[in-house]
């Protein structure tokens, strides 16, 4: 069998396209190696995000440099977001690369690796491949949790953006391929999916006929031995009533929704082209409270959009304290080649992205401190995926509006268990709880 080594920059979609990547391959005799010096094909999974992601990708394509040096015969191949958008920045930098392609291309990896190993000149790849929904996944040990996509690419065009260019237009998987793929992971053990896609609740209207996030919940729901069902990531502008309710009524959907915000000041919204405003979004997160009242809310926020004034920043500051998020992912904003905010005026510098960038983190760890201390007290459904971290002995979960959890459950918990634990202590990052009944968690659970 020929060796190949993967090695994955970016989101949980990238992470789910190299798990593919790797399915794939397997069935033409490829197996994974954690030892890049001993593969014969090394493939880098890109993110072209925000530039600093582009760093750390031809950083490591120096390092790939010097393998090859000795061993001509080595195929290193660039894929993902990242190669759909630069290949010819790609081929430039590091002239060692044999081969280019984009996400769209995925379901050819094979024949593309095959050309690449032929062929004296790099293969490029940036077209589209049919839309199948690839099952094959590398015979790792049974996972409790994992990552589905749902659908690929996606139409938001948000000024800031590359993913519309690296991952062509929204295509949904069709439902039956999806709890297929998904009773598959079960029968080996999977507990808990995450239905990801660019902008999940706007899965598919592109159908024939046409059905939604909604629908597809309803669908995973029913496969027996599934516990819990996550999503990510979703645009207020396709949040919808039915969505709402599916929320509530679906039991195995979990109560944590990931929105993401970018900004609290309308004036950047619409030059953001986000499709909502503020008052829009807080309605939404009201609705979604009123639905479900233990709902977690998480989002992103991007700091320093061009023409971000004081005032602006102080509008998402006054959200983030609002909406009392228990997470919130803070990104300075960086240019992307080809998005319409690349070129607008009013660029903000550095240390100004910088220091809001600190202030939001601030505001964030306070009102998320908070939403853990109202906790302390509860009892919790846990799914228990591991050992504790820090403490030996210990048992760590997550509950379902996803806080990590560590309790003493040796020997009366196993990994895989879903188990009630009263929480007993917030501290930054976790709670820590003791083990009990069901009964306690009434309020807690649908
Ligand atoms: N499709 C999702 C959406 O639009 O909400 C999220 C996709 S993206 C992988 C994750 C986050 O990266 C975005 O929500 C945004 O906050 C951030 N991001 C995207 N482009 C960015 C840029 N040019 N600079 C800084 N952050 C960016």
């Amino acid at each position: 069998m020929a060796k190949l080594h993967l090695i994955t920059y970016g989101c949980q979609m990238n992470e789910y396209d190299s798990e593919r990547v790797a399915g794939l391959l397997r069935e033409r005799q490829y197996e994974l190696t954690d030892d890049a010096a001993a593969a014969d094909v090394i493939l880098v999974n890109t993110c072209a995000i925000r530039e600093k992601a582009e760093d750390k990708v031809f950083s490591k394509l120096g390092e790939l440099r010097r393998l090859k040096a000795g061993r001509p015969d080595l195929v290193i191949g660039v894929m993902g977001c990242m190669a759909q958008l630069q290949q010819g920045m790609v081929l430039r930098r590091a002239p060692q690369v044999d081969l280019v392609f984009g996400s769209p291309a995925i379901a050819r990896v094979a024949e593309l690796v095959e050309r690449a190993r032929r062929e004296p000149r790099p293969v490029l790849e940036t077209g589209e491949a049919p839309l199948v929904k690839i099952t094959a996944k590398p015979p790792s040990a049974a996972r409790l949790k994992a990552f589905v996509t749902v659908m690929e690419g996606c139409e938001k065009h948000c000024t800031f953006c590359v993913v519309p260019r690296t991952r062509g237009r929204e295509r949904s998987h069709p439902p039956a391929a999806i709890v297929a793929e998904i009773e598959g992971l079960v029968a080996e053990g999977c507990r808990e999916v995450t239905l990801l896609g660019q902008t999940v609740n706007a899965y598919g209207r592109d159908l024939t006929p046409p059905t939604d996030l909604a629908e597809l919940f309803a669908r995973v729901n029913d496969v027996a031995g599934l516990e819990r069902i996550r999503f990510t990531t979703s645009n207020p502008y396709n949040l919808t009533p039915r969505l709402i309710r599916a929320m509530r009524e679906v039991p195995k959907v979990c109560e944590w929704f990931h929105l993401p915000l970018q900004s609290g000041s309308d004036r950047v919204l619409e030059r953001m082209n986000r499709g909502y405003t503020r008052a829009r979004y807080l309605e939404l997160v009201d609705a979604l409270r009123e639905a479900e009242p233990a709902m977690a809310f998480s989002t992103d926020i991007i700091v320093g959009f061009p023409g971000e004034t004081e005032a602006d920043f102080a509008a998402t500051l006054e959200v983030v304290e609002r909406v009392a998020f228990d997470n919130v992912f803070v990104f300075r904003y960086s240019r992307r080649p080809g998005t319409p905010a690349a070129t607008m005026p009013e660029q903000v510098a550095d240390d100004v992205k910088a220091d809001r960038n600190r202030r939001v983190l601030e505001v964030a760890q306070r009102v998320g401190a908070a939403r853990s201390a109202h906790l302390r007290g509860r009892t919790m459904e846990v799914l228990v995926d591991g050992a504790s971290r820090r403490s030996t002995g210990e048992l760590s979960g997550r509950t379902r509006c996803n806080r990590v959890v560590n309790f003493d459950g040796q020997g009366r918990a196993a990994v895989g268990d879903v188990v009630h634990v009263r929480v007993t202590d917030a501290l930054p990052h976790s709670l820590r709880g003791m083990l009990t009944t069901p009964e306690e968690a009434v309020c807690w659970s649908k």
